[in-house]
């Protein structure tokens, strides 16, 4: 079985939903290579945030980055704007065990410490592994460990829940 959804409109649930949460002319957003990237970049502008898009790139901050292979893709993280004392919505395209997320945020307080962090995700899969919620998620759903989330696209963007090929 595959259900999928329209990701056009699940963008605009989360910048219905973030709109409310922050100041843009004092908020910055940063999206965590690669699939939260081009989902910020799309909720950077319909915020109208004043602050230019950052990114971060975890592999090699992530407790378990040997797992994800010997050769880890590393891309320089960018963060073009002071972080102390400001609100960062962290943006990312899934959320499973938090390990990411944890990861960025070390990485971030490397560049100072801001004054909060929310964390927007298209989908928030469950099965987390440590303490770490999103403020906003599009989808919420409990995605069984054979199941896996498939982005689509570009024309039309589409996200669809499918079940892994047994091994
Ligand atoms: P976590 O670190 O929370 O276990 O996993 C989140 C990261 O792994 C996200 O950056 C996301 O890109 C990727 N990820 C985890 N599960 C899925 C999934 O089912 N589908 C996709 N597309 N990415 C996933
Ligand atoms: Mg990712």
């Amino acid at each position: 079985m595959t259900i999928d959804w329209d990701v056009s409109a699940l963008l605009e649930v989360m910048a219905r939903d973030l709109r409310p949460l922050i100041d843009p002319e004092q908020a910055a957003m940063i999206g965590i290579f690669t699939g939260g990237v081009w989902l910020a970049r799309t909720l950077h502008a319909a915020l109208g945030l004043r602050q230019p898009l950052g990114q971060v790139d975890i592999s090699f901050y992530r407790d378990d980055f040997s797992q994800i292979g010997l050769h880890p893709q590393v891309r320089a993280s960018d963060i073009p704007f002071d972080v102390d004392g400001r609100d960062i919505i962290l943006v990312d395209d899934v959320l499973y065990t938090g390990r990411t997320v944890r990861a960025a945020m070390n990485e971030i307080f490397d560049y100072g410490r801001p004054a909060r962090i929310l964390l927007a995700v298209l989908v928030d899969r469950g099965g987390h592994e440590l303490p770490v919620a999103a403020d906003v998620a599009a989808l919420r759903l409990i995605a069984t460990a054979g199941e896996h989330i498939k982005l689509r696209g570009p024309d039309p963007l589409r996200l669809e829940l499918e079940q892994r090929e047994p091994q």
